[in-house]
């Protein structure tokens, strides 16, 4: 097996649990590999740091696998699911839909798995991973007896490894629609072309906390997708739920979700761009007792930062003007560039444009089944803050 020696003091990342390995921290490499395939990885002064896939084309030149001296075979593979299905069967409660699989934070780099029912939605997203996507969906097979696995590798992340997208059928049949149950709540989820794998798996908690803030309240959701906040809100009780949404597929499953759950008369759906209506409800002098905002990441790079904060300062800012006080803004955003500390400063900095007084209620993340690895600060992405707005 070929050897990646890194730089002298380079080996203090991966030592502290972060599994990955830049170009620019390897000295030498000794013996020969393909691109994708698994190599060592030691220190400067020789001692073995661990053992991971590696592809020269890419930024992230290696990522570990494993810490320990042990081949990485069919039973490692088999081992890292067990370990990631058990983990799920401790902590995620009544719900059928949920993350089996979340990457690096379950020791298994770039490979996502999500579970849907009794169908599997997959994303291979790095060359290495990519290498051994035979062998791991016979062993989701093995292991999970699912009706069908649907790969969704269409990710221009993947471009980053030299990789084409790719989605399709991987084993068994995948209907397109399928329709999950979350905590008692009915969604219709489209497993081939819906944004994600499908559904917004990592806000399940985050939609419970709305739900208990809803009871009577005039509600807006802004970038609903398929309604998974406003659904939520309404069968907790919203008094009206207003949800805004660009994309047109997302908003018809939207509004077929409120019917699943019989609240399609408390709530109303609007095709529409976000920034606008939170600008026209304004104008109207509307007043609402909870706004849920759920942007896309405004940004994937450190350099398009400044754009993406001046648009999270807008939303918040105009969020909080259509609020009477009292009332509850639900703010998130899933960049992993915009810090958890960036986060709520830009937050501040809308509260004080906008002349109102934020009460912290809460400071919430992604959900236990997208477990975050402390070494590894890009695997906590997703802030969600609930504040009360004087
Ligand atoms: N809250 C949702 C997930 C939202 S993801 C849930 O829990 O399921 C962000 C959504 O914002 C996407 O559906 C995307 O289509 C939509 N979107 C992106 N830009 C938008 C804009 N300018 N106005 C309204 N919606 C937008």
């Amino acid at each position: 097996m070929a050897e990646a020696i890194l730089l002298a003091g380079k080996e203090k990342r991966v030592l502290a649990g972060h599994p990955w390995v830049y170009r620019s921290e390897v000295s030498t490499i000794r013996g020969d590999f393909a691109p994708g395939e698994v190599l060592d990885v030691r220190d400067a002064r020789g001692r073995f740091l661990g053992r991971g896939y590696a592809n020269p084309a890419s930024q992230i030149f290696i990522r570990l696998l494993t810490r320990k001296d042990e081949p990485v075979d069919r039973n490692f593979f088999r081992r890292r699911l067990e370990a990631a299905a058990a983990y799920r069967q401790k902590i995620v409660k009544n719900t059928t839909a949920y993350r089996v699989v979340n990457a690096e934070a379950d020791f298994l780099p770039a490979l996502v798995v999500d579970r849907y029912g009794a169908c599997l939605v997959v994303q291979f997203l790095a060359l290495g991973i990519e290498r051994f996507k035979a062998l791991l969906v016979e062993l989701l097979v093995e292991l999970f007896n699912p009706l069908g696995i649907y790969e969704r590798s269409d990710v221009n992340v993947r471009a980053r490894e030299g990789l084409a997208p790719e989605s399709g059928p991987l084993f068994g049949t995948v209907p397109q629609f399928t329709e999950i149950d979350e905590g008692g709540i009915r969604f219709r989820v489209d497993l081939h072309t819906g944004q994600k794998t499908g559904f917004f798996l990592d806000q399940r908690e985050n939609r419970r906390a709305v739900a208990e803030l809803a009871a009577g309240a005039r509600v807006l959701d802004c970038f609903c997708y398929t309604g998974g906040f406003a659904v939520s809100a309404a069968l907790g009780g919203a008094a009206s739920v207003l949800g805004v949404e660009i994309s047109g597929p997302a908003l018809a499953l939207a509004r077929e979700n409120a019917a699943l759950n019989g609240v399609a008369e408390r709530c109303t759906f609007r095709e529409a761009n976000a920034f606008d209506i939170l600008r026209q409800l304004a104008d109207e002098g509307e007043r609402f007792d909870l706004v849920i905002l759920d942007p896309p990441a405004f940004t994937k790079s450190k350099e398009a930062l400044p754009g993406a904060i001046r648009g999270y300062k807008e939303i918040n800012l105009r969020a909080m003007k259509l609020l009477r006080p009292g009332g509850f803004l639900v703010t998130c955003s899933c960049s992993y560039h915009l810090t958890e500390d960036l986060f709520l400063s830009v937050v501040m900095a809308a509260a004080s444009d906008a002349r109102r007084t934020l009460r912290l209620v809460e400071l919430r993340r992604q959900a236990r089944d997208h477990p975050v690895l402390l070494a590894a600060p890009e695997t906590y992405y997703l802030k969600c803050g609930i504040f009360q707005v004087f």
